[in-house]
């Protein structure tokens, strides 16, 4: 399992690498543009190649994701912002591409009352028009990969269950198939699946919540982690991500789901606090290993 983290772009991407490269972080996650603003940050030529050699030429950095901007609602029943979304969607993949980002990370959306299926309809008609717009410049073979994250669950919010997830990836492959050649995939955040009710915290619990998540979604479809603990209770419905080991979730749990055989080809990104308050710094990058280790003991001596 690689372990990295999200990391400011402030500079470019190819600054991101730098600072992931720093910590230790063997996989990085940047925003392709600010993710409260509807306004893309074009990505210039150059700065996009400066990523990919980076990236080609870091020792420890394999893998750059990218999360999609925070105002993206494709579920959204109001008309202007559901072509807002579309738009800044295409944009976001198009900023991935560019500069070989191995996924596009998003929150589903809301239905804001529209209804459950209404919603799912929308966020699989949105992604494919934004593939549409994005294919005019990068032809009709993806590199990136669309990653659903799920979600803590508030609200009208889509993606709180493994069903909502596996349902986004088949309406969505069911419009774009023969079309496009773009591979859609499940990001599992473990804060916003803890507060979302789902109970990991203990070896069969651990067990069965994976075998759910492979009978309903596939275990296949799992490409990445967002390794957080959670300021908030099992259930609570919230996203409030917490540093590792000092949540309601625990070292211990958090490990015992990382370090499960199942997850080993998933790439694992810290969204944590960290120490200062700005986003994750290296000691939580060894935190992460370290916890990850445990785990993985933990599993051989049960077997
Ligand atoms: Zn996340
Ligand atoms: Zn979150």
């Amino acid at each position: 399992m690689l372990i990295g983290a999200h990391t400011s772009s402030a500079g470019g991407p190819a600054k991101a690498i730098e600072r992931a490269e720093k910590m230790g972080a063997q996989v990085v996650q940047v925003f392709t543009q600010s993710p409260r603003a509807w306004r893309p940050t074009p990505i210039s030529d150059d700065q996009a190649a400066k990523c990919r050699l980076a990236l080609c030429e870091s020792e420890t950095v394999e893998r750059i994701y990218c999360h999609a901007t925070y105002l993206i609602n494709l579920a959204s029943p109001e008309k202007e912002l559901f072509k807002r979304s579309v738009e800044c969607f295409a944009s976001n993949l198009l900023a991935c591409e560019s500069i070989t980002s191995s996924g596009l990370i998003f929150h589903p959306g809301s239905h804001r009352a529209s209804g459950l299926q209404a919603g799912l309809v929308s966020i699989a008609q949105g992604i494919a028009s934004a593939v549409e717009i994005a294919s005019r410049d990068f032809g009709k073979n993806f590199r990136t990969s669309v990653l659903f994250e799920n979600t803590a669950g508030a609200g009208d919010t889509i993606g709180r269950t493994f069903e909502d997830l596996a349902q986004l990836i088949e309406r969505t492959e069911s419009i774009l198939a023969g079309k496009y050649s773009i591979n859609f995939g499940v990001c599992i955040d473990t804060q916003h699946l803890w507060a979302s009710g789902i109970d990991y915290s203990s070896a069969s619990k651990v067990e069965s919540v994976i075998a759910q998540f492979d009978s309903v979604i596939g275990l296949g479809r799992l490409k990445a982690i967002h390794l957080n603990d959670s300021k908030v209770a099992l259930g609570s419905n919230r996203d409030r991500h917490a540093n590792l080991g000092v949540g309601s979730i625990g070292a211990d749990c958090l490990g015992l789901l990382i370090a499960h055989n199942a997850f080993n080809a998933a790439d694992c990104i810290l969204e944590v606090p960290g120490p200062n308050g700005k986003g994750p710094e290296a000691i939580d990058i060894e935190q992460a290993r370290k916890i990850y280790s445990d785990g993985l003991k933990v599993w051989e001596s049960n077997h």
